[in-house]
């Protein structure tokens, strides 16, 4: 019998998947368009690790979608970087069809009252920068910061770092379609835009949902003094610091 090589790792076959790189045997073969076809519906509509099932389930049981992830159960779902990467690509899509730019405007910015006031307009345009030009540094900045507050107030539950980050990379990429939900598509089909505070709000409740969900193990009225608590915190470094800190490094003015 010839011997067969995984055309990915260069390992020899034994049975239907490369023990060393997880490749299924037929790969081997020239790609036809059922693969491509297959793959397309696989990652997108499959009943599990589906995009579209792990879309529906982190939307009416997020705790049971980001406890599977962390606690180990890592092929049930779309993983939170693929699933993050796929938010921002619609995202950007949907950016550039909806010209959603034009309904953002900063008129609630206030910056710090004792800073100068140049230091707060550079900041001003950060801010702005970072939520109509510059989205994606914007949204991956966010994801990275998220977990800062909650990492602290939750430190008894000993969820490090890099777990609370997948949770925060789902949660992340939620409020990105939800935003695109009530923004794009009504501009899309209606050419007008929901209220800014409306998204916000449909947001906020859906962090607080998850979040509380997430950290049952606390009592439930600590639980949600420490989420909202979690939410200022993240919500003071992402839109006054951060844009602070990159007022201070990079100044812009108009
Ligand atoms: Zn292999």
């Amino acid at each position: 019998m010839k011997k067969r090589y995984c055309k990915n790792c260069e390992t020899e076959f034994k049975g239907n998947y490369c023990f060393n790189c997880g490749q299924v045997a037929t790969a081997n073969n020239r790609l036809k368009f059922t693969n491509i076809f297959n793959d397309f519906f696989d990652n997108t509509f499959n009943i599990h690790k589906g995009f579209f099932f792990t879309f529906w389930k982190l939307l009416i049981r997020p705790s049971e979608v980001l406890k599977s992830f962390i606690q180990g159960s890592r092929k049930k779902f779309t993983n939170p970087t693929r699933y993050l990467v796929i938010a921002l690509a619609i995202h950007e899509f949907f950016k550039y069809w909806s010209n959603a730019n034009e309904a953002i405007n900063a008129e609630h910015f206030q910056g710090f009252s004792f800073l100068s006031n140049q230091l707060n307009t550079s900041m001003l345009l950060w801010d702005l920068r970072l939520i109509t030009d510059w989205t994606l540094l914007g949204n991956l900045i966010e994801a990275l910061v998220f977990p800062i507050g909650f990492y602290g107030l939750f430190r008894k539950l000993r969820y490090n770092y890099s777990e609370l980050l997948t949770l925060s990379f789902y949660l992340i990429a939620n409020s990105i379609f939800i935003t695109t939900f009530f923004v794009g598509l009504p501009k899309l089909l209606i050419n007008a835009y929901a209220p800014v505070l409306f998204v916000v709000i449909a947001i906020m409740i859906y962090y607080i949902y998850a979040l509380t969900t997430f950290f049952r193990e606390v009592a439930l009225l600590k639980r949600i003094l420490f989420v909202l608590i979690g939410l200022v915190i993240f919500f003071f470094i992402r839109f006054l610091l951060i844009p602070l800190l990159l007022a201070l490094l990079f100044p812009l003015s108009i």
